[in-house]
Order: C-alpha cells, then sequence, then structure tokens
C-alpha cells in the first residue's frame, strides 16, 4: 500500500510563487467525502452528530466546511468558544469538553448556548456560582449538561492481534468521574433542573481498531441503563468523544468508520434497545479521524549534509510539526516528483531548530533528494500546524485550502516578524 499526496509537484511550484514554503495545505474534497462518510456510518441513528474537536484544526474556514456537512465542534477553551461562535456554529452545536476549566469559560459556553460536559462532581458548585443570575427564566443551569465519566483502570482491547492492540490508562488519568460520582452529579443536576443530560467518555487516542468504539459504546451503554435502573434518569445522548485514529503508516490497514458505526450500532441495538432507550443520541467528538489525512506540511529541501549519516535539511521544522519531536511519531513522506521514483537512500530528514529531536524522519529510505526539492509530510490536518509553536523564534507557517475546483486559497497566513514581536511593542526600552 502507499499513500498519495493531494496535490502534485507541478501545483505546488505553482502555489509557492505566491505562498512560500513551509505550509499547510488542506484538501477540502476529501474533507467533505469524509465527513460525509463519517455521517453515514452513523445515519442509523436519528440524532447523531459529529462535533468536530476543534483543538485539532482551529481554523475558521475548516471549521464551517464541517459544518456545512453537518459537523458542530468541541471546544475546550475560550479561544476555541470564540472560534466557534466567530464561524457561526452556536447553541446545541456546541459541545465544552474542558477540563480544569476558568469560570469564565463556563458563562462563555453559556452565552452562546453550547453544552457543558462537566469533567468534575465539584463542578456542579463551580459552575453554578459562575452561572449565577446569568441564565434567562431564573434557570441555575442550562437545560442540557453532560458529565465526563473515568472508568479507572487500564483498558486493552484486540489483544489476540499486535497490529490493532489498544491500551490505555484511564487510572491515570486526570479526567472524569468515577461511577458512584457520575450517579451523583447526574441525581444532583436533575434536581437543579437540567433536563436533558448526556454522558461522555474518551478512553483511548488514535485508535486503529474497529473495535475500539464499539467497545467503547458497549460501556457507556451499559452504564447508562444502570443509572436509568438506579436513579430513574434517562440519559438523552451519549458522546464516545474522540480516539478513533488513522493509519500514519502506509502498510497498516485504515479504520473503516463504516464497520465502527455499524459495531456501535450492534451494541446500540443489543443494550439500549431491549432497556427502552432506542432514543438515545449518539455524538462523537473526532479530531484526528475528521482532519488528519487532509493535511499535508510541505516543505522545501534546503540543505544536505553528510557526516557520520546522511542528513536531509529542510525549511520546515518541529515548530511546524511537532509530533514526530514529541511522540517520535511517523509521518508518512512523499518526495513530489518522485513519487515511483525507487527508494535507494536512507535519510534522516530534519528541521532548523536546535534540539536533536526536530526529525521528521529517521533512516527513512527514500529516493534521492536534491536541493530544491518539495517534501510532502503526510496527515498533518489535525494535531498538526494546531501543535505549533515558536521555540528559537521559529514562526507559524500559512494555512492554505485546496478547494474541490483545484483553486488554492490562504485560510491563515503565515505569521511575520511584526507579529511574533508584538507582544514586545512598548516593552523594548524598559530600563534595568
Ligand atoms: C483531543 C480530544 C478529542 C479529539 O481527539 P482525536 O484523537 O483527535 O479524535 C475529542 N474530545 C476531547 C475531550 C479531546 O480532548
Amino acid at each position: 500500500m502507499s499513500k498519495t499526496p493531494f496535490v502534485t509537484k507541478e501545483q505546488i511550484e505553482e502555489i509557492v510563487k505566491t505562498y512560500p514554503t513551509p505550509f499547510h495545505i488542506y484538501d477540502e474534497k476529501g474533507i467533505r467525502e469524509n465527513a460525509r462518510a463519517m455521517n453515514k456510518a452513523f445515519s442509523w441513528n436519528p440524532g447523531f452528530k459529529e462535533y468536530f474537536a476543534v483543538k485539532a484544526t482551529p481554523n475558521p474556514t475548516i471549521l464551517k466546511i464541517l459544518h456545512e456537512e453537518g459537523c458542530g465542534t468541541d471546544c475546550s477553551s475560550m479561544a476555541e468558544l470564540i472560534l466557534s461562535e466567530k464561524s457561526g456554529i452556536t447553541g446545541y452545536d456546541v459541545m465544552f469538553s474542558s477540563n480544569e476549566t476558568p469560570a469564565e469559560e463556563f458563562v462563555k459556553c453559556a452565552e452562546i448556548g453550547g453544552i457543558i460536559n462537566l469533567d468534575d462532581i465539584t463542578h456542579i458548585d463551580f459552575v453554578l456560582k459562575a452561572l449565577d443570575g446569568k441564565l434567562e427564566d431564573g434557570r441555575k443551569l442550562p437545560k442540557r449538561m453532560s458529565c465526563r465519566f473515568n472508568p479507572g483502570g487500564v483498558f486493552t482491547l484486540g489483544e489476540s492481534r499486535e497490529d490493532v492492540q489498544v491500551m490505555d490508562n484511564p487510572g491515570e488519568a486526570k479526567y472524569g468521574m468515577t461511577k458512584d460520582q457520575i450517579i451523583e452529579a447526574y441525581k444532583r443536576l436533575s434536581s437543579l433542573g437540567v433536563e436533558e443530560l448526556g454522558i461522555h467518555a474518551f478512553l483511548a487516542s488514535n485508535t486503529v481498531t474497529n473495535e475500539y468504539y464499539p467497545a467503547l459504546a458497549k460501556i457507556l451503554f451499559k452504564l447508562a441503563v444502570e443509572i436509568k435502573e438506579k436513579t430513574g434518569i434517562k440519559l438523552s445522548f451519549i458522546n464516545l468523544s474522540g480516539g478513533v485514529g488513522i493509519a500514519y503508516e502506509p502498510d497498516k490497514p485504515a479504520n473503516d468508520i463504516a464497520a465502527i458505526g455499524e459495531g456501535v450500532h450492534k451494541a446500540f441495538d443489543e443494550v439500549l434497545v431491549p432497556a427502552g432507550m432506542g432514543d438515545t443520541a449518539i455524538f462523537t467528538e473526532l479530531g484526528r479521524f475528521m482532519l488528519a489525512p487532509y493535511g499535508h506540511l510541505i516543505t522545501k529541501a534546503i540543505h544536505e549534509k553528510h557526516i557520520y549519516k546522511e542528513y536531509i535539511g529542510v525549511d520546515a521544522c518541529a515548530a511546524n510539526l511537532m509530533r514526530p519531536a514529541m511522540y517520535g511519531s511517523y509521518h508518512h513522506l512523499t518526495v513530489l516528483g518522485k513519487e515511483d521514483a525507487p527508494a535507494t537512500e536512507t535519510y534522516d530528514v530534519v528541521g532548523s531548530l536546535c534540539e536533536n529531536n526536530d526529525k521528521f524522519a529517521v533512516d527513512r529510505k527514500l529516493p534521492k533528494i536534491d536541493i530544491g526539492d518539495y517534501l510532502c509530510i503526510h496527515d498533518t490536518g489535525a494535531h498538526g500546524f494546531a501543535m505549533g509553536y515558536n521555540y528559537n523564534g521559529r514562526l507559524w507557517s500559512a494555512e492554505l485550502l485546496l478547494r474541490e475546483d483545484n483553486s488554492v486559497i490562504c485560510i491563515r497566513r503565515a505569521e511575520t516578524l511584526d507579529d511574533y514581536f508584538a507582544t514586545l511593542g512598548g516593552f523594548w526600552d524598559v530600563e534595568i
């Protein structure tokens, strides 16, 4: 199997005349088709909604495209709430799955009518105080709210097949409430006038298996039935959150969203329908799955170096894509124009940071790279640009969009030195 870039060398040679490298470019067609496949996979559930995790790709143009395809936003900070609001996405199209949340952010979420997802039972009092006197009709709390669940322990899946093994450690995770707490929280919220309650859990990240969502769904569905039996409270929605991953390596099988949707459907029919909860809405909060494959970081080879290893120096660095440096993540690389050339060389492809982990690829087999070649770093559409930073005074790149008609527009300009120095304006002359 291989990964094919959604842009060609010829297209990039045109684009760089206006927008120099490095830049992230997104594929509108791919984004829309994938969003439609996502919605189709869950179309058996009338209340289904995907709330795109804004943190993955916080760009208003991207949010608007996804909104046109029926998605909402999942926010977790003031900036993300404002981004959503300014992109025209408000009300129940906004989920606020935050943690360690400042009071003013709960207020902002309530103001735009979003769904507050409480990370802890103590946050009930915190939110009551934050919203005191601010809601209409004398309400104490919004009509619709959610609670985040943490089952504790270790979550495992697919133990029989190493290639699909999933393991994560909810017991060590800071998020969510215990089972006893969440049941208590629902009783309290209900007594405070919250009419539509939901549950949310995020147990494993970047799962590359069709079994994660169905397994998580089963846990949450069973808990929802237990909550109904114990408290009489019937949850209105169940939020499977993020965590459906993508295959970053070209030889790994990709997730099949139709199979994942069917797996959740099966668990729904087995657990919720017999309990009289067949009208429960399913929500998701995917980031990576919605966007990662539909973004490339395009960078130019500007140096080659032959010491104890062979290095290719490029004009992007970890400040533009942190995942390889931070997690040792694999990102596939294509040398544009050399798609079919044999991989005769072994390179470390490196950026300019004064940090030796600034390597997009280590010991990677690639075709011979010449100075001036454009490299496409795949799967940067989520948690790519978004995780950028300014270390070593490196600036944020532009974000471009390849439209469905093959035209290219800029959806965020590159940062300039003036931007970088703006927070020092007026402080240049501090006397010491
Ligand atoms: C990060 C995050 C997501 C999205 O995760 P992906 O791995 O990108 O799918 C969804 N919900 C919450 C609460 C998150 O923190």
